[in-house]
């Protein structure tokens, strides 16, 4: 099973909005861009709607029967372990293997060595086309980039294998991520941890490494896009590299988990993948749940009602709510809303200050992501939330295809 050239990953934590998203996909795919639609959803999400991974699988197969979808699609067990993955096995064809808290774990000496014996053949220099400065291999690198990946590739290894067992080789796609950490991975560390994932025989097609600069949730990309750039561009010379090296499959490619929306850094990407005629896959989430607050704030009534309350139930539990994207959130308490202030707002106003549009002057980032984060409090809403999704399906699916074909796919394919 081979991944397409280019790839977009849609969560939908409710699953009502396959046909949405995937009706975002077919435009694209009509204006002669093909996207592989990937549904993800996290372990983590699964167990904070209380949702198992065959809801996935039903909400994309529905979607792929009712609007007729002919090309390849995908359900991707997003972010799982070797504790967890079992319970998405029989129902996903695309793994996302997080060894993110294996980095800078020790590995068994003798595969430190092995390691470092293997990496004898590449001399005192490694000159990786299109890079200006060669990497110069030192007795220290080599050290360092042990220490820090080779127990979590390794681990990346076990869960590859566990899969294989009960899947069979080459019945699903593998990525490995480790973006879910503090210090990013520099093109360098990328090279060695693609040499690894080569000699562990994982068949990776794509990568998720951390990027320099925030990746906060639901808002547009926070650091600095120059350096982005450059060490974006150097990661796909030093996988084109390793395709070619290492062995690696040949549609190989980066993947960006977005955290959604990082509209500042998607034309950055598009210029560098066309340059050098390469594949993409790009990760959202929450996006699709926000734009289902969007919906149901523009609907009015009862479901405006509902969305303030999201809002106001939110704030009161906003730190509980963070806690688990600790790392992937930054709110400025001084700039939300007070519930008061809220409850006199009107549709328009509510969908303004949540939906991206960056240079609206009512759009907060504050808001967008506490919302973001907030999507427990419309779980435990049970069915009043699933009742007013069904009842408004209409205007909640116009704002997700919108949301995904003129504000990421557009942008990421000059479509
Ligand atoms: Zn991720």
């Amino acid at each position: 099973m081979e991944i397409g050239k280019f790839s977009f990953g849609t969560g939908d934590r409710f699953e009502h909005q396959g046909e949405a998203q995937l009706r975002a996909i077919q435009k694209a795919t009509d204006k002669g861009i093909p996207v592989t639609p990937v549904w993800n959803k996290s372990n983590r999400e699964h167990n904070i709607v209380h949702s198992e991974p065959v809801g996935t699988r039903r909400e994309a197969d529905a979607a792929v029967a009712a609007l007729g979808w002919k090309g390849e699609y995908l359900v991707d067990a997003d972010h799982i372990n070797l504790g967890n993955v079992d319970r998405f096995i029989a129902v996903s064809d695309f793994f996302t293997l997080d060894v993110a808290i294996y980095i800078n774990r020790p590995a068994p000496a003798e595969s430190v060595i092995a390691f470092k014996q293997s990496c004898s053949g590449f001399g005192g220099q490694v000159t990786i086309p299109g890079i200006g400065e060669p990497i110069v291999i030192t007795e220290a690198l080599l050290d360092t980039v042990a220490s820090k990946y080779l127990a979590a590739i390794q681990e990346a290894g076990k869960i590859y294998r566990h899969i294989e067992s009960v899947k069979g080789t080459g019945n699903f796609v593998t990525e490995i991520s480790m973006d879910e950490v503090e210090a990013p991975q520099t093109p360098v560390d990328m090279f060695f941890i693609l040499k690894m994932i080569a000699d562990l025989g994982i068949p990776a097609q794509t990568i998720a490494p951390k990027f320099t600069g925030r990746f906060n949730k639901g808002v547009d990309y926070v650091g600095d896009v120059a350096q982005f750039s450059k060490e974006f561009e150097q990661d796909v010379l030093v996988i084109d590299y390793a395709v070619k090296t290492f062995g690696l499959p040949e549609n190989l490619k980066l993947s960006v988990h977005s955290g959604s929306d990082k509209f500042t850094i998607y034309p950055v990407m598009a210029e560098i993948i066309r340059k050098y005629d390469k594949g993409l896959h790009i990760k959202t989430a929450g996006t699709t749940w926000l734009e289902e607050v969007i919906g149901l704030a523009a609907a009015g009534g009862e479901a405006l009602d509902a969305a303030k309350e999201i809002y106001t139930k939110a704030l009161g539990r906003k730190e509980e709510l963070c806690a688990p994207y600790a790392d992937v959130i930054d709110i400025d308490d001084s700039k939300l809303p007070t519930p008061e202030e809220v409850a006199a707002w009107d549709s328009a106003r509510f969908a303004n200050t949540l939906r991206h549009i960056p240079d609206h002057p009512d759009y907060n980032p504050n808001f967008r992501q506490l919302i973001h984060v907030g999507y427990k409090i419309a779980a435990e809403m049970e069915e009043r939330f699933t009742n007013l999704l069904k009842q408004h399906k209409d205007i909640i699916g116009q704002c997700v295809e919108e949301n995904i074909y003129d504000r990421h796919l557009k942008r990421l394919f000059n479509l």
